[in-house]
């Protein structure tokens, strides 16, 4: 019983200590004091006996654990990012070469067309036949919410999804262009950090990425929908969705490179609130009296508590390319005489932000003035489940 109590105790040691290994925020310090702990532990347990020891372990180490809300490790076994190096050692760029265009952002095309996340050139050698070796992993501990294995079925090649909860907000990570899937995983699945998930690659569908060019697209953000099936069908697209609602359209990432930035910074004491402090560019008033899947999945997003009379209508907060990081539920007496069922109407604007917009058909100026696109009214839809009209 004891020895049980003893192994499992660590098992839990070497586990922390194998994910401080690989964690950026706390390398060094924090790890030296799991293994001080670690040591001093095995004697108390060896002197006292195991429950009271797990007591003690429990008592000395997690105050300490406050400052890692989770584990977050580069995909890539790239260690350029984690030693300082600058961009140019892990950022691969489009043909154009300028070092913009593997970021995150209106970054090609001269700022018209956005890149939803980063793409990661190769760090081992490469094949003789010049192809990318390097193996791709999860940054997150997750649940794995997609697996395409057939690179012709999107534009993102062979890709794999993640789901992961932090904080209560449920975020996705995205993983594109492989050149294999790792045949040990499977959907439903939970994959610690550090989960091998793949090869980096250059397959994609609609496009073809050069040898020389071999990267991997890394994605994190918020899925907007939990039946994109039926929004999808509702579109006259010519080809089937073959990848639930893990298709690139119901999912909006957030700038990944700051991401690393901040958690390396051991700036993120929150997940929601490290989104919900992004920059606001716009909220919309949203009349429809429904409390969202993304908010039932993501709690932590929420402006205010729910009320217990029920919601009437919702300000959602959102960045200038359509992340919608904050919803704020309102009740009947917070309405105001404009505010009629389905309707949807801005409520605030950061002109400078929105006017800077040149790619992202989320809201953009229109003969001077604000207006909501065709992607807004997407989102709105993918959320709430249902058809609106603008
Ligand atoms: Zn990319």
């Amino acid at each position: 019983m004891m020895r049980d109590a003893y192994a499992t105790f660590l098992e839990c040691a070497r586990r922390v200590c194998h994910a401080l290994s690989k964690c950026y925020a706390c390398r060094g310090s924090l790890r030296r004091v799991f293994l001080a702990y670690h040591g001093v532990a095995s004697i108390v347990v060896w002197v006292f006996g195991a429950r009271l020891s797990l007591l003690l372990f429990a008592l000395l180490t997690l105050p300490r654990l406050g400052c890692i809300a989770f584990a977050l490790i580069w995909p890539t076994p790239d260690p350029s990012f984690a030693e300082g190096k600058g961009m140019e050692s892990f950022i691969q760029p489009t043909a154009s070469g300028e070092l913009l265009s593997g970021t995150f952002g209106a970054v090609r095309s001269g700022g018209t067309r956005f890149h939803e996340g980063i793409d990661l050139k190769p760090y081992l050698p490469l094949t003789r036949k010049g192809e990318a070796t390097d193996p791709v992993y999860a940054a997150m501990g997750g649940t794995v919410e997609h697996l395409s294995s057939v690179a012709g079925r999107s534009s993102y090649g062979r890709y794999v999804v993640l789901s992961h909860i932090v904080d209560g907000v449920e975020l996705y990570t995205l993983y594109a262009h492989l050149a294999s899937v790792s045949g040990l995983i499977k959907p439903g699945q939970y994959v610690d950090a550090g989960t091998l998930l793949g090869v980096m690659g250059r397959s994609a569908s609609g496009y073809s990425i050069p040898k020389d060019r071999a990267h991997l697209h890394f994605e994190v953000g918020l899925r907007f929908g939990d039946d994109f099936d039926s929004w999808y069908g509702r579109q006259k697209f010519s080809s089937p969705n073959y990848h639930g609602n893990s298709n690139g359209m119901n999912l909006c990432g957030f700038d990944p490179l700051a991401f690393f930035e901040a958690y390396r910074q051991g700036k993120i004491a929150n997940m929601a609130t490290y989104i919900r402090s992004m920059p606001t560019a716009y909220v919309l008033r949203v009349n429809i009296a429904q409390v969202p899947g993304i908010v039932r999945r993501s709690p932590g997003l929420l402006g205010a508590e729910l009320p217990a009379e029920g919601v009437a209508a919702w300000d959602i907060a959102y960045t200038w390319y359509g992340l919608p990081k904050q919803f704020t539920p309102l009740r009947a007496t917070d309405l105001g005489p404009s505010d009629k069922p389905g309707l949807i109407r801005l409520r605030a604007v950061d002109r400078e932000q929105v006017g800077a917009n040149r790619c992202r058909n989320t809201v953009r100026m229109k003969n001077g003035k604000p207006a909501i696109y065709s992607d807004t009214m997407s989102s709105l839809e993918m959320m709430f489940g249902m058809k609106i009209s603008p």
